[in-house]
């Protein structure tokens, strides 16, 4: 059975690109570290549109769309 690196489906996940990390490697914002792929991980969490919103509104704040002017913070 091929194994499946779990941290680019996560919610913890931070690839950020911009320090060139390479294709593997992100930061994890659970283990607060930089990290390469897991394959089995206690902390993995689903990331799904709907986590993902939730995560934006905890760190940004809520914004409205429609408009793009009402931050709720
Ligand atoms: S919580 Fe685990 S699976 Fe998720 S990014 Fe961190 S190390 Fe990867």
């Amino acid at each position: 059975m091929e194994k499946t690196n779990l941290c680019v489906k996560c919610i913890n996940w931070d690839h950020r690109p911009e320090g060139n990390p390479g294709e593997l490697m992100g930061y994890c914002i659970a283990r607060k570290k930089n990290v390469g792929p897991h394959y089995q991980c206690d902390l993995f969490q689903l990331k799904t549109p709907e986590i993902t919103a939730l995560m934006n509104r905890r760190i940004y704040g809520a914004y409205n769309e429609e408009n793009g002017e009402d931050f709720d913070f």
